[in-house]
């Protein structure tokens, strides 16, 4: 076990940290509030070799691991520009082709997902299903050489900045007719498929929508990997999901933190900077605790997943994810009441930056959810549900 990074590692967290310096928190909120997006950073970043630096080096890719994403979404989110599209593209549908898809998808997709040139969303969030996935009714029915797909997906993130959606549906065993999860690149041009902004009460840049899949023809090869496989191969791109979405809160926790302490020191309204006052002081070093050891199991389960060993990091990385969420909102939280009034500005504000760590609570995971998993799977009990 070694606790120390590698030079490369620190030197990709520093030139990172570098380039988010460079856009920030303004840029984000400004981007956000006028609906536009992050393209400028996100090009630059890929132009970088940032955005694709797990991906394999044969690809375009960097060749190193999940650990290395999540150093570059941790500091660009800890500069304030946290990308989300991160946690789909390279981390989700990039891990997925990379390990699953055929030569000819990791060539067609793998070099553009890690300059970033183009992104893939992902699809699994159904209407009627929500955090039951068991319940997903997008299905798709083979039909000589191509697959129809029909179906509904709602909050999915990014369609319309991406090129493709990389959707979770079910095909039917041909002998037994049962359904089991397939993967499908589905083109966002293609006929039968069309999508609707959901508006969203937080200020993100990264749009959600609602899917519509009427009968949307696909070639054969449209189908990721083995029909028979899906279900480890989902779990290949959710756990990299888990670590990304831990890696976007705990840089935007740090961020807020860092907001925090700087104002703490400076602001003076008796005879000391509040930051004196044990009443401001103590909890802010408790969220800087509940941050690093988010961090640490984040960490962790980067490692244990770059190592091969998805079992362990799938509970390592659904920890992270819990922990970074309850730690990035708490920190959030107490960082807006260090500010005071200031931090519900727009101008010094962070009230914005809470609704977006609290979504971690939420999404791409509930909190509820992870608990049943630790329930059943870590301590044994029995479902509820
Ligand atoms: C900003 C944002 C971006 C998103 N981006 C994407 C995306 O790109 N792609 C995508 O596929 N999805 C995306 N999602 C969807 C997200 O993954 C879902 O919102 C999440 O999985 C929860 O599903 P739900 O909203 O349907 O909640 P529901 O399943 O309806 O759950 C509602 C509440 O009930 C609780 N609950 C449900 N079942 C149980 C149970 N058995 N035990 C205890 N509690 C339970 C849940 O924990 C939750 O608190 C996004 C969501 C948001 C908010």
């Amino acid at each position: 076990m070694n606790f120390t990074e590698t030079d490369e590692q620190q030197a990709l967290r520093a030139a990172v940290a570098d380039l988010g310096g460079k856009y920030g928190y303004a840029y984000y909120t400004r981007q956000a509030r006028a609906g536009g997006r992050l393209t400028e950073l996100w090009q630059e970043a890929g132009k970088l070799g940032f955005l694709g630096v797990n991906l394999p080096a044969e690809y375009g890719g960097g060749g190193a691991g999940l650990y290395e994403l999540a150093i570059v979404l941790e500091e660009l989110a800890a500069a304030g520009c946290g990308l989300l599209m991160m946690v789909v593209s390279p981390a989700i549908c990039g891990t997925i082709i990379a390990r699953f898809g055929t030569d000819e998808q990791r060539r067609f997709w793998l070099p553009r997902l890690a300059s970033g040139a183009t992104i893939m969303a992902f699809g699994i969030t159904e209407p009627d299903a929500g955090s039951n996935s068991h319940r997903l009714a997008t299905v798709a029915t083979r039909d000589g050489d191509t697959w129809v797909l029909t179906g509904r997906k709602i909050f999915i993130s990014g369609v319309d900045e991406a090129e493709a959606v990389l959707i979770v549906g079910r095909t039917a065993d041909a002998k037994t007719g049962t359904l089991r999860p397939a993967l499908f690149i589905v083109p966002t041009d293609a006929p039968g498929f069309t999508y609707r902004p959901i508006e969203m009460d937080i200020v993100m840049p990264e749009k959600q929508f609602l899917l519509f899949l009427d009968d949307v023809r696909l070639p054969a090869d449209a189908l990721v990997g083995e029909e028979s496989a899906a279900l480890q191969q989902l779990f290949a791109g959710l756990n990299p999901e888990r670590i990304m979405a831990s890696a976007m809160a705990i840089g935007s926790g740090r961020y807020a933190l860092d907001r925090a302490v700087s104002y703490a020191k400076e602001r003076t309204v008796w005879s000391v900077p509040i930051g004196a006052h044990q009443g401001l002081a103590h909890p802010l070093a408790q969220v800087k605790v509940e941050l690093e050891l988010a961090r640490l199991m984040m960490q962790k389960a980067a490692t244990l997943y770059d190592a091969g060993h998805d079992m362990a990091a799938g509970e390592a990385a659904n920890m992270a994810k819990y922990a970074a969420a309850e730690a990035s909102v708490r920190t959030v939280d107490q960082a807006i009441q260090a500010l005071g009034g200031s931090s519900m500005t727009q101008e010094f504000g962070l009230a914005a930056m809470l609704a977006n760590v609290r979504t971690t609570r939420i999404a791409p995971v509930s909190r509820e959810m992870i608990l049943n998993f630790v329930a059943q799977y870590s301590l044994g009990l029995p479902k509820s549900y």
